[in-house]
C-alpha cells in the first residue's frame, strides 16, 4: 500500500457548469473552503459551462427548462420580458453571478488533460504512487478540434473531428485530451467538418422535464409545455425583482482573476474528484463507412449556428431527439428538408408527469448502476408536441423517414434503393460523457459503462474517491443539482473532512 503523502487541495471539481456549481456549493456548506479544501477549474474562458456555446435561436423559451441551482434563483438574475434572450447569454450571465455570490473562485481557462492514480507511463506523465489521484493541469482552452471555442463570431474553421466507429451508439466519440476514454477502442475513416463557435444539441437531456418538491425552480416562459413549469414566475415578488432589474445594467459580471490568489500546479494532488465536465464536448455521429464520400458539408448539431447558412441547400436532418426536431422546423423554414432516423421518432401522447420524469430518471439510473452506457431519457420519455411542433406538421415538415441505407457523393439513398439528393446532412445525433481525461483510471467495465453506486448513483463503484456528475441521470439542470449535493456529502463522509 503506497503512503499516503499531503495533497494540494483535497477535492477537485473539473468543470463549472451546473453540475459543478452545485457541488462546489454544496461543499461549502459542509464547511470546505475554496481554493483550500477544494478547487473548482473549468476550460471555458467564461461562467456558463456548455450554455455558453449554444446556438443563438435557443432562448429561454425554446429551451426545455433550466432549474435553478441551489440558493440563487435564475429570476434574481434576468430582466423582465427576457422570455427571448438567448441561453446562451442569459445562462451565463446567471452562472457568472452565482459563483460571485458564493465566492467559488472557480479557475479557468484551466484543463484537466489526464486523471492518474497509478503508474501508466505511456498516457501519464507522472507516477502515482502516493495514493492520491493526480490532475494534469494545463492552463486554457484545449485547442484540440471538436472542443468548443467561445469566439461567438460564428466564423467556420477548418478543423476536423475524428469519429469513432460503432453505430451502436455505445462508443464515445471525439477526443478533445489525446486520451480517449472509448469503450469500443475503434477509430473511424470518415470525417466531417467542424465549424468554430460551438452550439448544439443532445437527446439526453430530457430530464430537464422532470421537477421534485425542492425549494429551487425550473426557469420557464410562457408557450413552454406544462411539464416544464414547475416555477411561478409571475408571482409578485418575482414582477417586484423585475422591475428593480430594468433599471440595472444586464451584462455578464467579470469575475476577480482568482489564479493570483491560488495558482495550482500543473500537477494537482487530490484526495477526491467529482467530474462535472458534461457531454457538449463529445458530439456522438454514428459511423456510416461511406460518409466520407459525401461531397456536401456534414456537421453535427454541435456546430449549428443558424438556419440561414443553409439557404438555397437541401439539409437532411438526422436524429429523433429534441434537437434534431427542433433545428428541423428551424431550417425547414428556410430551406428544403428531409428527416431520417434510426430509430423512429416517439411522440408523447400525454402529460409529462414528475411521476413519468421519476420513472425516465430511474431506468437511466438502474443502467449506470449495472454498469451499462447511460441512454437517452429521451427514448423512454418521448418528445413532447409542442405548438411549434403542431405548426411543423402543419407545413408538412415533419415528414419522418427511416433511416438511408448509403450515403453518396450526391446525397443519400433509401433502403429502396431511391435517392435523395444533399447538400448538407446534420447529424442532430447527440452527445456522450465527456470522460477522456479520466481514461486512464480505467473505470469502464465490460458492459461499456460505468458501473456508478452510491445514493443516486454518482459515486464509481470500483473507485469511491471519484463521483461522475451528469453521467447518465443527473444530465439535466435539475438532476446536475442534485446530483452536486449527494456527490459533496458522500465524498467528504467518505474521506472524513465533514467540517460542520
Ligand atoms: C442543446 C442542449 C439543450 C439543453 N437544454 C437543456 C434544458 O433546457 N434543460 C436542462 O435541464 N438541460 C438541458 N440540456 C442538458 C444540459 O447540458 C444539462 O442539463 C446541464 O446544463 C449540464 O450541466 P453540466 O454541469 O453537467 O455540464 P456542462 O454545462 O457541459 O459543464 C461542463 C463544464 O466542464 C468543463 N470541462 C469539460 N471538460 C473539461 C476538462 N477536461 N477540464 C476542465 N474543464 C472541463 C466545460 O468547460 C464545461 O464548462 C441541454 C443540452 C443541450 C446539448
Amino acid at each position: 500500500m503506497a503512503a499516503v503523502t499531503a495533497p494540494d487541495v483535497d477535492i477537485l471539481v473539473i468543470g463549472a457548469g451546473q453540475a459543478g456549481l452545485s457541488a462546489g456549493y454544496h461543499l461549502q456548506r459542509l464547511g470546505l473552503r475554496p481554493e483550500q479544501d477544494f478547487l473548482i477549474v473549468d476550460h471555458a474562458p467564461g461562467p456558463g459551462g456548455a450554455w455558453q456555446f449554444r446556438w443563438p435561436s435557443l432562448t429561454l423559451t425554446t429551451v426545455n427548462g433550466v432549474h435553478d441551482l441551489p440558493g440563487m434563483a435564475f429570476t434574481e438574475v434576468l430582466r423582465p420580458g427576457s422570455d427571448q434572450a438567448p441561453a446562451a447569454t442569459a445562462v451565463p450571465e446567471y452562472y457568472a453571478r452565482y459563483e460571485q455570490r458564493f465566492d467559488l473562485r472557480v479557475h479557468r481557462p484551466t484543463t484537466v488533460r489526464v486523471v492518474c492514480d497509478r503508474a501508466t507511463p505511456t498516457t501519464c506523465p507522472t507516477e502515482s504512487v502516493d495514493g492520491l489521484l493526480h490532475a494534469e493541469t494545463v492552463p486554457g482552452t484545449p485547442g484540440s478540434s471538436g472542443s468548443a471555442t467561445t469566439n461567438g463570431s460564428g466564423e467556420r474553421r477548418t478543423g476536423r473531428i475524428d469519429v469513432p466507429g460503432a453505430a451502436s451508439g455505445a462508443a464515445e466519440s471525439v477526443s478533445t485530451t489525446g486520451y480517449s476514454d472509448d469503450s469500443s477502442g475503434k477509430r473511424l475513416t470518415g470525417r466531417i467538418d467542424v465549424p468554430g463557435a460551438a452550439s448544439g444539441a443532445a437527446e439526453s437531456v430530457s430530464t430537464a422535464g422532470y421537477s421534485d418538491n425542492s425549494a429551487e425552480q425550473t426557469h420557464r416562459t410562457p408557450g413552454r409545455p406544462a411539464e416544464y413549469d414547475t416555477a411561478t414566475d409571475d408571482s409578485d415578488a418575482t414582477r417586484a425583482r423585475h422591475a428593480t432589474m430594468a433599471s440595472t445594467e444586464h451584462r455578464v459580471l467579470e469575475l476577480s482573476d482568482s489564479a493570483t490568489i491560488f495558482d495550482p500546479p500543473a500537477t494537482l494532488r487530490v484526495r477526491g474528484l467529482i467530474n462535472a465536465t458534461g457531454t457538449w464536448e463529445k458530439p456522438f455521429v454514428p459511423y456510416y463507412p461511406d460518409a466520407g464520400t459525401f461531397a456536401g458539408r456534414q456537421l453535427h448539431a454541435h456546430d449549428y449556428r443558424n438556419a440561414e447558412e443553409f439557404a438555397g441547400r437541401h439539409v437532411v436532418v438526422v436524429g429523433a431527439g429534441i434537437s434534431a426536431v427542433q433545428l428541423l422546423d428551424e431550417i425547414s423554414r428556410v430551406t428544403t428538408t428531409t428527416w431520417t432516423s434510426r430509430t423512429e421518432p416517439r411522440w408523447r401522447t400525454d402529460e409529462f408527469s414528475r411521476d413519468a420524469g421519476r420513472r425516465a430518471v430511474a431506468m437511466v439510473e438502474d443502467r449506470v448502476r449495472r454498469g451499462l452506457p447511460p441512454r437517452s431519457v429521451v427514448s423512454v420519455t418521448g418528445l413532447p408536441v409542442t405548438d411549434r411542433i403542431r405548426a411543423a406538421r402543419a407545413r408538412g415538415v415533419m415528414d419522418w423517414h427511416p433511416m438511408f441505407s448509403r450515403i453518396e457523393p450526391d446525397g443519400v439513398r433509401w433502403a429502396d434503393g431511391t435517392p435523395q439528393p444533399a447538400d448538407v446532412i446534420l447529424w442532430a445525433t447527440g452527445f456522450r460523457s465527456a470522460l477522456d481525461h479520466l481514461a486512464p483510471l480505467r473505470l469502464r467495465g465490460p458492459g461499456g459503462g460505468i458501473t456508478m453506486t452510491g445514493r443516486l448513483a454518482t459515486q464509481v463503484a470500483a473507485d469511491p474517491r471519484i463521483h461522475l456528475l451528469g453521467y447518465g441521470p443527473s444530465a439535466s439542470t435539475i438532476g446536475a443539482n442534485r446530483a452536486g449535493r449527494a456527490a459533496a456529502v458522500e465524498l467528504t463522509e467518505h474521506l472524513g473532512l465533514r467540517r460542520v
